[in-house]
């Protein structure tokens, strides 16, 4: 039996962001992050044009704490041109390159969130090569290419603090409904006796740190 969580009330309509993110994932990352943002900043990987970041920034902010937003906003493999997920708003003709980044910026811009979010545009495994700050939440939904999704949870899970929080985006244990690198991830995050998982919402794989 899972308890519906009471839906937050976000600064901005949410609908109105592009993004891949179901209702009741984003009420859990705000419920999680309301909580782990005690304990340290968040980090999520994978911003987009912000949805997720709507979420779990405001939810820092309720907490005075701060959100690294990561993401290269050139794009994840499904958003390039010819691709399934390819949008031409968020194509930059100039440089021949996806840049979600400036939508982003008008999306923290319209949230109030400029003060709570510290946008870091950079691939993860850069960011992550002096990172040094323990946190209170990490949020993998980064690039779903195996490599991609091992970089990830393999660079920052371990920066997560006893009783903070992992979340990884896009779990889909059967093949067919979706591709097994986040899936994958998830094991290892359930096979390293580093974490206790939670329930599972929707697509959102959910961890504490032991
Ligand atoms: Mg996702």
């Amino acid at each position: 039996m899972t308890v519906a969580l009471p839906k937050p009330q976000l600064p901005i309509d949410i609908d109105s962001i592009k993004g891949f993110l179901a209702d009741d994932e984003g009420t859990a990352l705000y419920h999680y992050a309301l909580e782990a943002s005690r304990l340290g900043p968040c980090l999520e990987i994978g911003s987009y044009c912000g949805k997720s970041t709507v979420y779990l920034g405001s939810a820092c902010q309720q907490n005075g704490a701060v959100l690294f937003a990561l993401d290269h906003h050139r794009g994840s493999e499904e958003h390039q041109l010819g691709e399934e997920y390819h949008d031409p708003d968020l194509y930059d003709n100039g440089v021949q390159l996806m840049d979600s980044f400036r939508t982003f910026r008008t999306t923290l811009r319209k949230a109030k969130l400029e003060e709570t979010v510290v946008p870091v545009v950079s691939s993860s495994a850069v960011a992550a090569r002096q990172w040094a700050t323990p946190l209170g939440m990490v949020f993998i939904d980064g690039g779903h290419s195996e490599e991609a999704a091992q970089t990830d949870y393999r660079s920052w899970a371990r920066f997560i603090k006893p009783g903070g929080i992992l979340a990884i985006h896009d779990i889909f244990p059967n093949p067919a409904d979706g591709g097994q690198a986040p899936y994958n991830i998830w094991k290892l995050a359930k096979a390293s006796g580093l974490f206790d998982e939670l329930p599972t919402i929707n697509t959102l794989g959910l961890f504490r740190r032991r």
